[in-house]
């Protein structure tokens, strides 16, 4: 078998920043309530969980903790919460999800009619639409365009949820401009898109075009490595996105397969370290037991 690996994968910067950051102030010793998971990969929650940050759904469960905002962040009314119950906050957005925050809210304030592309209940839009105030429209297909209001006013901008795929969000502001344009008076195209993000879907489809089968390791919940599996399907190439290593079955591939080895930006280098050697014994299993060559399935 031969194992290749995409040339951008696994952790992004924001993630990683995110967690060094609750592991460092973990490490004070207060104890730490993050407001949803870090991030969406149970593997490394549950390292943070036992370093003493707990994951809670709401301010109510904080206690006498302090509250940590995760890298997808969260919108202005968490903070004002938070200062009115007097909690220390630890706040890991990533910068890239403030911009698209700032973004949102700047371009209510300039009376565009904004709309969001995105997963209306993924984490981070709903951070977005707080900002915006909740003025914002969100649209999660470039379907559903058709159904927009016809006295949305003439000022319109549009952004994505950071982890979109470039080809999504370009599809969406072409289908907009054919439906709209002559309704338009002026049109403001925020590239939210994270860079971090679309390299690796790059990355991802470039190797998908080389091997035989792909494993994509990520959290199930992950938007960003779903999409990475989403991108290797629709190459042609057979898909498998598993959290773990537990879940390589030896029955996907043959002692000749080329398989391609992506992750998503919220899988930590220990889970793809541990894919890469179970791949690198079912290799040794296929070789040793003389396993009849086929097509992977
Ligand atoms: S995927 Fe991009 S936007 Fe999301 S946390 Fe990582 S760096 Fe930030």
């Amino acid at each position: 078998m031969e194992i290749k690996l995409a040339r951008e994968m696994g952790f992004c910067f924001g993630v990683r920043r995110a967690v060094e950051m609750m592991e460092q102030e973990a490490v004070v010793g207060r104890p730490i309530a993050s407001l949803g998971s870090v991030v969406h990969n149970p593997q490394v929650v549950g390292r943070l969980g036992e370093r003493g940050v707990a994951v809670v759904r709401s301010l109510d469960e904080v206690g006498e903790r302090r509250l940590a905002i995760t890298a997808h962040g969260v919108g202005p009314a968490v903070y004002e919460e938070a200062a009115r119950r007097g909690l220390e906050v630890v706040d890991t957005t990533c910068p890239i999800v403030t911009r698209a925050q700032q973004w949102a809210k700047r371009m209510v304030e300039q009376g565009f009619a904004l709309i969001v592309f995105g997963d209306p209940q993924h984490k981070e839009v709903r951070g977005i639409l707080g900002w915006a105030g909740g003025k914002a429209i969100t649209l999660q297909d470039e379907a559903e365009l058709d159904t927009l209001p016809d006295d949305l006013p003439s000022k319109i901008a549009v952004l994505a949820q950071t982890t979109h795929t470039e080809a999504k969000f370009t599809s969406f502001i072409h289908r907009l401009l054919q439906r709209r344009l002559h309704r338009l008076s002026e049109l403001r195209v925020i590239n939210t898109l994270c860079n971090a993000t679309t390299g690796q879907q790059a990355a991802a489809l470039e190797l998908a075009q080389e091997v035989d089968v792909m494993i994509v390791v990520g959290g199930r919940e992950s938007a960003n490595t779903r999409h990475l599996a989403e991108i290797c399907t629709e190459a042609g190439v057979p898909t498998h996105h598993i959290e773990t290593a537990a879940e390589l079955d030896p029955a996907w591939f043959t002692p000749s397969a080329r398989v391609g080895v992506t992750a998503g930006a919220s899988t930590p280098d220990f889970a793809i370290a541990e894919v890469l050697e179970r791949l690198r014994q079912i290799d040794a299993e296929l070789v040793t037991s003389g396993r009849r060559e086929g097509s992977p399935r």
